[in-house]
């Protein structure tokens, strides 16, 4: 029997999903470029489903039913277009080549045009949860033409994590490189919800002096309420967690620089070129920068002085730090879905924001309780503009604001960096004030270089003659 999809680079990724695939009744093609890896994986897994070992390209492409269905889980970058190049002679109109790694979208939108010319299919699928999600459920974000997803969703929905109202974590995103877009700003969100979580954790303990196990209870307690998420659930096992070697809370004998591949730079990248006011994701890739500048830091450490300032903890500490954290968790999403929203008008994608949250509610890092609520907001059909100012988040936000900004006060006057916390509470007092200090800066960006500004009371663009008699003139829009 021909197998239904192929699957090519078998590391840690790839081997999971062709498992997967494999455990829901798939015939699955094997090969890797080192054949050592398929047979591992055969000699390891081999009784879980119908696999077939292949050795070279040319073997895995025969062994498919048309149209041919050939999954790349291979380092990102140029090996994917190396093994694009391998695959493309051997293929025929109507087939579909796939990638499942983490790919730029910009890349994926290149791949897909040129492949076009050739009546190829390409479909970026971003796919998120890790190894254990690869293989027992992921979250799916496929892009790519709506035919190709025909041919591709039911497998993809099939081998994805279920919601609890049993919806699969998968759904066609849009055209060309939206899925691995949706994949790099579902990355983006994880960092700043991590980094939240560091900011929390360093506040109670530096402030309130609560050690790492007495932590993973209160994160435990945590999850159980509006937190409840992936990250909040293994942050109690982590700080819950005891060096067998030292004795001392494992978090104390890890080294505190924050490493990253990659996702969450692009997201700011991204986010600059489309002029996306993504601060939290921002601020948290800069805190995992600053973390890995040790020797900086080491000589900061010697000559730079706090001046912080004691501050007297009251009993609601640790519940104002709860609730500053879920605040600006909500930011950060609500940034990343604002985001997509201008991706979708710059790339003419039609992204569904409801489904994609409901697609990150299982089988994703980011998986969380909140998207069930964020899926409703988007499922309206008004949409909001913002997350934050949708009813039950304008709501719940409101409530939050007194304890976030009792705690960024504290961090403040502690010495504590805490960039998430504070940047978003910038963008929830920018998003709300009726008047910004953007009409200066428009004030002076026409007095140095005439780029001119718009009025309050009147239609068009204006100049004011600085070096003149400073009469107005009206002008060409040109800011
Ligand atoms: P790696 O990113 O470590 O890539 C290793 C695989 O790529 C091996 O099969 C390797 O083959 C193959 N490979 C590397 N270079 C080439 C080449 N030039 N030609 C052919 N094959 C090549 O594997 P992972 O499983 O960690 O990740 C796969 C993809 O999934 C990546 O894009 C990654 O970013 C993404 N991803 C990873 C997640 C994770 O948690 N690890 C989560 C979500 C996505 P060989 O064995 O011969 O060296």
């Amino acid at each position: 029997m021909p197998a239904q999809i192929g699957v090519t680079g078998l590391a840690v990724m790839g081997a999971n999903l062709a498992r997967n695939f494999a455990r829901n009744g798939y015939t699955v093609a094997l090969h890797n470029r080192s054949v050592a890896k398929t047979d591992a994986l055969l000699e390891a897994h081999g009784d879980e489903g119908n696999f077939i070992r292949t050795e070279t390209m040319e073997e895995l492409v025969a062994s498919l039913e048309t149209p041919r269905r050939v999954m790349l889980m291979v380092k990102a970058g140029a090996p994917v277009d190396s093994v694009i190049d391998s695959l493309v002679p051997l293929l025929e109109e109507g087939d579909i080549i796939i990638d499942g790694g983490n790919s730029n979208f910009v890349d994926t939108r290149r791949r897909e045009a040129d492949l076009a010319t050739k009546g190829l299919h390409f479909v970026g699928v971003g796919v998120s949860g890790g190894e254990e999600g690869a293989l027992l459920g992921p979250s799916i974000m496929p892009g790519g033409s709506k035919e190709s997803y025909k041919a591709l969703g039911p497998m993809l929905e099939k081998i994805s994590a279920k919601a609890d109202d049993g919806a699969p974590c998968c759904a066609w995103i849009s055209t060309d490189g939206a899925g691995h877009f949706v994949k790099m700003v579902h990355n983006g969100i994880e960092y700043a919800d991590m980094q939240v979580i560091g900011e929390a954790f360093d506040l109670l303990r530096t402030g309130a002096g609560i050690e790492p196990a007495e932590q993973a209870t209160i994160f435990e307690q945590w999850n159980k309420g509006e937190l409840s998420s992936f990250l909040i659930e293994i942050t109690a096992e982590v700080l819950g967690h005891v060096d067998a070697k030292t004795g001392k809370p494992f978090v104390d004998v890890i080294v505190d620089s924050a490493g990253q591949k990659g996702t969450g730079r692009w997201t700011v990248q991204s986010a600059l070129d489309l002029g996306s006011p993504t601060s939290a994701i921002a601020e948290s890739v800069f805190a995992r920068g600053l973390s890995s500048q040790r020797d900086q830091r080491a000589i900061g450490q010697e000559v730079l002085t706090g001046h912080g300032v004691a501050v007297e903890m009251g009993e609601g500490f640790v519940e104002d730090v709860r609730q500053a954290l879920f605040a600006s968790k909500l930011v950060s999403y609500a940034q990343g879905l604002d985001m997509l929203t201008s991706a979708g008008i710059e790339y003419n994608w039609e992204l569904k924001l409801d489904e994609i949250a409901a697609l990150w509610r299982e089988g994703c890092i980011i998986r969380a309780a909140l998207l069930a609520d964020i899926t409703k907001a988007y499922a309206k059909d008004e949409k909001p503009a913002n997350l934050l100012v949708a009813p039950a988040f304008a709501q719940a936000i409101a409530q939050a604001v007194p304890a976030w900004r009792r705690v960024v006060s504290t961090a403040v006057q502690l010495g504590v960096p805490v960039p998430v916390f504070s940047s978003s509470l910038a963008y929830y007092d920018g998003l709300r004030r009726p008047r910004l200090p953007a009409a200066l800066t428009q004030g002076l960006r026409d007095l140095f270089g005439a780029h001119t500004y718009n009025r309050v009371d009147s239609e068009g663009s204006f100049h004011t003659q600085w070096t003149g008699d400073k009469t107005e003139v009206e002008a060409e829009d040109t800011h």
